[in-house]
């Protein structure tokens, strides 16, 4: 059974000052996320998905509101969290190995437990025998992969994915949505998805929340319930039901205007 809430998103607002002027980026967004769930955020570009991400991981102050994660309002990034953004950030000059362990060297937190975590993650996910190889040297996908494992071995409780995808071609980005998803039950984290892609955020999440265009606001969210054979992003493609959820997510996103 699943505990109670992991992150709690109280009346969030965010308000940009430029020299243009102001740009309200959110609007009182109010939201749950429980122990173990996987949340996709869908949203309008420029609706302000990322900005939402950013708060959660404390790297920016909401203007009102509050972030509670295990019950405690967020002050800074902390290693609660594990960010994992569009491009894999990898440093081509640092073998696998060595990047797997940059945010434990980050987080002086290098010592026998935490290689050796890092070493299971690596054999587990197939890329051990690529610790010495450098970044260069791995397909897109594999990238993809270390980048998810580097952000593992800092042992977050929730991971935040923003666009983490979309530098991939689409052949490889279902694959590796694919192993994304398997990697993060296995490993029973919790997390939060921020893609403008309907179909990746219906078939990798239990809900789907959706933006209106800026200032965010949330607009409707989704339980998906999905019947297939096996319950991966892939497989869950092709249940009956995603195609409705498809369709009612993509009015409500109102992409003409
Ligand atoms: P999304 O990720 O949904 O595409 P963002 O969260 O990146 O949207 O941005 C939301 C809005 O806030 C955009 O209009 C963007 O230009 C603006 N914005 C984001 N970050 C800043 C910033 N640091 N300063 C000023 N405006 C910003
Ligand atoms: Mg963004």
């Amino acid at each position: 059974m699943r505990a109670g809430p992991l992150v709690e998103i109280k009346k969030l607002s965010m308000t940009f000052h430029s020299p243009a002027g102001e740009i309200k980026a959110l609007g009182n967004i109010s939201l749950e996320i429980m122990e173990g769930e996987f949340v996709s955020i869908v949203g309008p570009s420029g609706c302000g998905k990322s900005t939402l991400l950013n708060m959660v991981a404390g790297l920016i102050k909401p203007a009102s509101g509050e972030i509670c994660i295990n019950n405690k309002t967020v002050q800074g990034p902390t290693s609660l969290v594990g960010y994992m953004p569009q491009s894999d950030r990898l440093f081509e000059w640092r073998t696998i190995w060595k990047n797997v362990l940059l945010g434990l060297e980050v987080q002086k937190k290098v010592d026998k437990h935490s290689r050796g975590y890092a070493e299971e993650l690596l054999t587990k996910y197939g890329l051990y025998e690529f610790r010495n190889s450098y970044p260069s040297q791995l397909s897109g996908g594999m990238r993809q992969r270390v980048a998810l494992i580097r952000t593992l071995a800092i042992n977050p409780e929730l991971l935040l994915l923003d666009e983490a995808f979309s530098a991939l071609d689409y052949q490889t980005r279902l694959v590796v949505a694919d192993e994304v998803k398997q990697i993060i039950s296995r490993e029973n984290k919790t997390a939060v998805l921020v893609t403008h892609d309907i179909a990746e955020a219906i078939s990798m999440a239990e809900r789907v929340v959706v933006l209106t265009k800026r200032p965010g606001m949330i607009k409707n969210i989704h339980h998906i319930a999905l019947t297939c054979s096996e319950k991966t992003p892939i497989k869950c493609r092709e249940a009956l039901e995603f195609k409705d959820y498809f369709n009612k997510i993509w009015k409500e996103l109102d992409v003409h205007v």
